[in-house]
């Protein structure tokens, strides 16, 4: 990451093993790393990355240094296994926000919607709303099933979500459809 909240330089962290434990002083920015990862997934809420606006996330100036242009993160997942579904052995994420208020989305490279984003990811377990990410609010929705949360988190981890979505997709088409189906009738009858 760079120009990414309190990440003023370039910044590589390596998650190599399944236990990793970010150590150091208050306010150093270890909740930033997890915003960081959370950002370049898709998060879209500024609140749950614990900001006003969504500008914020851009390195805002110190003492010593010149506040940034751009907030860019890259995340890389190895993809040996194929649980993504993709022919990419290793998938580079990448999210850009300027100062101008533009923003890209990238996957290896190339320049790609959050929609391709969020459907790479769908079902896998990993996403900005996802339970890979656990924040102590989190914990709370699900112990109180607040918003059905339980029963979203068991339908992410059974692989069904990208269906519902789908579904959700094909209905809203079907009832456009339906809507213009009617114009037509009206227009024919019109016409006759
Ligand atoms: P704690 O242990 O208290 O939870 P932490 O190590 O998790 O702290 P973070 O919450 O990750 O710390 O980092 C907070 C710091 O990040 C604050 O000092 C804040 O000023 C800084 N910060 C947040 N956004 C920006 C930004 N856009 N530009 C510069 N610094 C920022």
């Amino acid at each position: 990451m760079k120009g990414f909240k309190s990440f003023a330089d370039e910044t590589h962290i390596l998650f190599t093993d399944d236990i990793i434990g970010i150590v150091g002083p208050n306010g150093s920015g270890k909740s930033n790393i997890v915003d960081a990862v959370r950002w370049v997934l898709g998060e879209q809420s500024s609140r749950e990355l614990r900001l006003e606006s969504m500008g914020d996330v851009i390195f805002n100036g110190s003492r010593a240094k010149k506040a940034g242009k751009v907030a860019r993160v890259s995340l890389t997942f190895e993809n040996t296994k194929n649980l993504l579904p993709t022919e990419y052995t290793e998938i580079t994420l990448t999210r850009k926000l300027y100062r101008s208020g533009e923003s890209e989305y990238q996957i290896n490279d190339v320049k790609c919607r959050l929609k391709d984003i969020k459907a790479l990811f769908m079902d896998s377990g990993i996403g900005s709303n996802s339970y890979a990410i656990i924040a102590l609010g989190m914990v709370d929705d699900i112990l109180a099933d607040k918003e059905n949360a339980r029963r979203m988190m068991f339908e992410e981890a059974a692989g069904i979500s990208k269906y519902k979505e789908r579904k959700k997709e094909t209905l809203n088409k079907l009832r456009h459809t339906e809507e213009d189906l009617d114009r037509i009738e009206d227009l024919v009858f019109e016409i006759e």
